[in-house]
């Protein structure tokens, strides 16, 4: 059994820093839901109007992946926002996913995240776009009188830098059998690479498909005090062999 609260000692860090494209437009909004109303639904964008995809956005549909593949396997994920489900975990401890992502009990045996991921900025100049649609009324599925709604976004084609550090899961080197969260991360990269992972809103119409195109990762162990760089390799080539 694999003990996920080790956030004492710094055993590894892994450094994934890639490059993700979106391969088709992609919306993060500034409000949650899209409204219509003839409202302009601007994309996000931060303190000096860069557009961005906040990092919790790709955190948030990486554990829903991860949760999936795991229920997949037959392992016990808990529902993160089910507080039943995690009243569960008070007893029984953290779940494998909340071993990667965090989470875990209500009352006890909350456990911080093992990965951290930063917000992704374009690696080019982007020009958002707008385009208006008509909104569907959910239970006549018809066009609701006069109520179009435009939205921004960002075009296919943008390459974004991705960055994500992993403590003490060491994805490289370590034994998939005795840390099963190992694999769960591997496939997800995997996947990433393979499929890509749809962030933001519109998912549902195909928008928001972020890939895997390039990457470095590397793993850093502490020596003499400080965190020593041991080994750096290209991304897609790992990917490839996981
Ligand atoms: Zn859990």
């Amino acid at each position: 059994m694999v003990n996920y609260f080790d956030f004492n000692v710094l055993n590894c860090l892994i450094k994934i820093n890639a490059t993700l494209e979106n391969k088709t437009p992609l919306r993060i909004g500034r409000g949650s839901e899209v409204k219509p109303g003839g409202l302009d639904l601007a994309v996000e964008r931060d303190y000096w109007d860069r557009v961005y995809i906040p990092g919790s956005s790709i955190k948030g549909v990486m554990r829903s992946l991860v949760e999936k593949i795991a229920r997949a396997q037959g392992l016990e994920v808990c529902n993160p926002l089910d507080i039943a489900s995690r009243r569960l975990e008070d007893e029984k401890g953290p779940c494998i996913v909340c071993g990667i992502f965090g989470g875990g009990g209500v009352s006890k045996n909350s456990i911080a995240s093992h990965v951290h991921i930063f917000d992704a900025y374009p690696k080019e100049d982007v020009k958002t776009a707008t385009r208006t649609r008509v909104a569907i009324d959910r239970f006549r599925q018809a066009a609701r009188h006069g109520a179009l709604f435009t939205y921004e976004y960002v075009p296919p084609g943008i390459k974004w830098s991705f960055e994500m550090h992993i403590y003490n899961i060491d994805i490289i080197d370590g034994d998939e059998e005795k840390d099963p969260r190992i694999k769960l991360l591997r496939a997800l990269f995997k996947y990433l690479y393979e499929f890509g992972l749809q962030v933001g809103s519109m998912r549902s119409v195909g928008l928001g498909l972020l890939t895997l195109v390039d990457g470095v990762i590397e793993k850093y162990v502490i020596e003499d005090f400080r965190l020593k760089p041991v080994k750096k390799g290209k991304l897609i080539e790992e990917v490839r062999k996981w």
